[in-house]
Parts: structure tokens; sequence; C-alpha cells
């Protein structure tokens, strides 16, 4: 049974916590480990710890702050199975999956890896008479991730290379639902060569994060999860005068037009309905069909449904694993019953999918097809944040345009066709931060910023990429006047131009 406690200053806490929660493995439904919960003791260490290294850290020169980050990126590499077999056990993704998160968050660090030129500032000569002006960033201090269960190691990892690289330090308090993951980054940090101090974890819930919104010596909170938490962070932490980037939860819709390969969008929806079970923040959830493509897309989607494999995650044949824990997937289970009675059809019942190799007590759904589904109803406002894909039926592309920009969440959004010129209407028009043509699952690469748009995001910047740098970085102009030897006399005027 592990047991897993938070990492203070270069090192595991070694105090006895007042409260600690279980974490169980999705896939048989036992309890697996436990994890301490930090009071604001705690997160107070941490931050103490993240400011005594503030000092040497962003005084550390450009060139070894990106050694440790080349020498962290090779870690990560190195030890990319133990991190996703961390994953598989406590979220329940599958093994693939779980490696395709690390690769995706690995992006990030080669980005944060090329930090000397991203902190380039500009610089003008002769702005004007004898003066030149330039601009350069610094870090803001100590800044704060807060992360959501469904992606252990990618979203903490959207976060704190780039943080680090700039400067800064940094304390992350992910989720109490899988927290073992986190501490194997602490520890390839360490090794990597990063000071003590500079990179801390908190496990934990909201007494944590509210210690950590209110800490005085925290100038930063980057937060991803569900929109209701993510609009109580950004009001609370900007309340005590942080920077914020909260990002929110999603009802990401995918829009098949009648021209568009129905083959290639049917495989999409499948995949990206379903991978993961559905808990992903950019899973279509959505599927709006124009007509009269309906019923046919419908019938190539369930061909394609019951033969995926769902099982334990750590087993080599399974597509798709369990849901995070019992609550959620009763949760999730919930909406087939209330879809069918608002009206919808439930062309795929998931509770009947076999499950391959998994234990009973395991928190099992299958995938689910929700069909005729409108946006009045329940399933379809919710974001159900599992293995259910609703169908929606318009009639034209305005129809089907109209239903997303109705939409309060604008994460991400997809269109299939073969048309050039309606997809590039659609990228125009959709009020969506993500979007995909011919593509389910727009994760811009680590060298764009990932960020939604309307209840997806509250704050002025994505994450990652350049956006990343500016929200962990403060900017400086600097005009400056040395006076050439041969000058003489005084100047009490304004500089002038010659
Ligand atoms: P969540 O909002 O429940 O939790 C996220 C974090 O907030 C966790 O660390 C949790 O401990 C903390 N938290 C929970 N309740 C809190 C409270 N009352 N006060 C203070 N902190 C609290 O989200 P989750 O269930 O872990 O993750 C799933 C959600 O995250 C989905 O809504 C999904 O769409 C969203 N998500 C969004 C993105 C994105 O990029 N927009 C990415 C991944 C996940």
């Amino acid at each position: 049974m592990a047991h897993r406690t938070h990492w203070i200053n270069g090192k595991p806490w070694t105090g006895e916590a007042a409260t600690r929660g279980d974490i169980y493995n999705p896939a048989t439904g036992r309890v697996s480990g436990t994890v301490d919960y930090a009071t604001k003791t705690e997160v107070d260490a941490a931050v103490a710890a993240a400011d005594a290294a503030l000092p040497g850290w962003r005084e550390t020169s450009l060139a070894r702050r990106s050694a440790v980050m080349f020498a962290f990126r090779e870690l990560v590499a190195s030890h990319r199975d133990e991190l996703a077999a961390r994953i598989t056990a406590e979220h329940g993704k599958v093994a693939s999956d779980a490696a395709g998160e690390v690769a995706r968050g690995l992006e990030v660090v080669d980005f944060a890896c090329g930090i000397p030129h991203l902190l380039k500032g500009g610089y003008s000569e002769n702005v004007s008479t004898g003066v030149d002006a330039y601009s350069i960033r610094q870090p803001v201090g100590v800044a704060a991730g807060i992360t959501p269960f469904n992606f252990p190691v990618m979203v903490p990892m959207w976060m704190f290379p780039i943080a680090l690289a700039c400067g800064n330090t940094f304390v992350l308090k992910p989720s109490e639902k899988d927290p073992s993951a986190s501490l194997l980054l602490a520890e390839l940090l360490a090794e990597a060569g990063l000071p003590d101090g500079a990179f801390n974890v908190v496990h934990g819930a909201k007494e944590a994060v509210d210690a950590l919104l209110s800490h005085p010596d925290v100038r930063a909170v980057s937060f991803v999860g569900s929109t209701p938490i993510a609009r109580y962070i950004y009001e609370t932490a900007t309340a005590h005068g942080k920077r914020v980037q909260a990002l929110g939860g999603a009802k990401n819709h995918m829009v098949v037009l009648p021209d568009a390969d129905l083959d290639l969008a049917a495989d999409a929806a499948v995949n990206a309905g379903f991978g993961s079970a559905g808990e992903r923040c950019m899973a279509i959830s959505a599927l709006v069909a124009v007509d009269p493509i309906g019923d046919e897309l419908v019938a190539k989607i369930r061909q394609r449904m019951a033969s995926l494999t769902v099982g334990p995650g750590d087993q080599e044949s399974s597509e798709m694993g369990p849901l995070v824990t019992r609550q959620h997937r009763d949760k999730v289970a919930g909406y087939l019953d209330s879809g069918v009675a608002e009206g919808a059809t439930l062309a795929v019942d998931g509770r009947s999918h076999p499950i391959t190799g998994g234990a009973g007590d395991g928190f099992w759904l299958g995938p689910t097809l929700l069909d005729h589904v409108t946006p009045r109803m329940n399933c379809y406002r919710d974001e159900i944040f599992g293995p259910v894909l609703s169908v929606l039926r318009a009639g034209s592309y305005a129809e089907a345009i109209g239903i997303i920009n109705a939409n309060p969440y604008g994460n991400g959004t997809a269109i299939f066709t073969n048309d050039g010129g309606a997809a590039r209407r659609f990228t125009h028009e959709v009020e969506v931060g993500m979007i995909g043509v011919n593509v389910p699952i727009p994760v811009p690469m680590a060298y764009y910023s990932f960020g939604g748009w309307k209840s997806s995001l509250f704050g002025d910047t994505h994450v990652y990429g350049t956006d990343g740098v500016h929200f962990y970085t403060r900017a400086k102009a600097v005009t400056s006047r040395w006076l050439d030897p041969s000058h003489g006399g005084v100047n009490l005027g304004f500089p002038v131009n010659h």
C-alpha cells in the first residue's frame, strides 16, 4: 500500500498529516494507497521553501537554467514507462494513452529548453538623439499550479517547465485522486540539478488550495479543472492581487458536413469521444451531423463502438479503461437515463458493453451513444466528462454553428468536410479557442498556446507557448542615455531629435 506525502525543499515531508485521503485503482475499485492532505502549515512551509530558493534561482544564468531543462527532458524520457504506469494505476487510462500524455508534456519541456531565445527582448538604438530603448522580461516570483485528475503528468508540465525556465520557483497542488506521478517528476527535477525548494508539491484538496490562493508570497496562479472551480480560483486569487490563468471545463462539438469523408469522421468521433474514457477536456462530446448524413454516420459509429475493447489500463489489449471514481462513474451513467427521459435515443448503451479482464468492482462504463439530442437536454448542457457521445442533428451549416456559438463553453471544436471554403468560414466564425479541420482533438503544439474561450478560460493568457512565457514574466522597458564623451553643457529640456 503506497503512502504519498508532500515534497518540500527537495525532499519528502516527514511530518504526521492531520488528514489523509485514499487513492483508488479504478480498474479494481480497491484502495491502493493513501495521500497526506496539506493544511495551511504545510502550504506555508512549501511557499517558504520556494521563496527562499527564488533569489538564487532567478539569478542563475539562462545557460544553466536551460541545461537543467535539457537534463530533466532526458530523465523524463527515460522514465516514461514508470510515469505512465503511475498514471494508469491511479487514473485508469490505458498504458499507450498514459505514455502519450507524458510525450505531450515533454514537448513543453523541449520548448522550455529554448528559454534563452524566448526571453530575448527588443532593442532600439537612437529612439531620440543619443537615447536607446530596450525591453526585458523578469520572473514574477513564486508561482502555484493547481491541476486536475485527468492529466496528472501533462497538465502540470504545461506549467512548471516554463515557469522554472523563466526563473520562477513553483508549488504544485496536483489532484488528490492521482497524486503519485507528480512526486516522480519532483525527484527527476532534483536529479536534473534544480536547487532544493525551487519545485515543491503539496497534496490535498480545498484547504490546501485556499492556503495557496491567499498566500501573500504567491504571485501567480495557474489552474486547470472544472468551470465552477476555475471561476472560484480566478475570483479569489485576483482578489488577493495575484496574476491568474484558470482553465475550465468544456463541451466540444464536432461538425460533420454532408460532403465529408464519413469513414474518416466516424473513426475520429470514436477516437475523440471514447479515448481516455471521454475524460479529456478536448474530448468530443457533441457530434453535430448536418442533414442528410446523420443516419449513415451514426451507423458507422455504432459499428466501430461495438469492437472497442474495454478493460484494465495495464492490459495490452485494452483500448479504453475505467472511469476515475465510483461516484463519477455513477454520475456519468445517470445521463443515460436522464437523456432518454428527455427524449434522446439510447443508440448504444455502455452499461452492457463487455469488460475484458476487468474486476467486477472497477469503475466501468462502456462507450455510449445518445442520438437525437437537443440543446435543451441536460445530457447536452452539462459537461459529462465520460464515454458518452451525444449526436445532434442540424438542418444546415448555419444551424450547426449557431448551436456551437450559443454554448457557454468554448474550449475545442472540429469540422469535418472536404470543402476548404466551408472550413475557412467555420474557423473564422466559430467562438472557440482551439479548432480542428478534419482533426478531432486539436491540442496545440508546445510552441503555440493552449486555451479556450468563454467559460473554458478565466484570465487573459493561455497556457504554455509564448503566452506561458508572458504569464510567468513581467516586462520592463528601459530608456537609457549615456552621454557622449564630447558632450558639454546643461540640457533641461526634452530630448531633441536632429
Ligand atoms: P476539479 O475542478 O474538480 O479539480 C481541479 C483541482 O481543483 C484539483 O486539484 C482539486 O483538488 C481542486 N479543487 C476541487 N474542488 C475545489 C474547491 N472547492 N476549492 C478549491 N480547489 C478545489 O476538476 P477535476 O475533476 O480534477 O478535472 C476534470 C475537469 O477539468 C473537467 O471539467 C475538465 O474539462 C477540466 N479540464 C480542463 C482542461 C482545460 O485545459 N481547459 C484540461 C483538463 C481538464
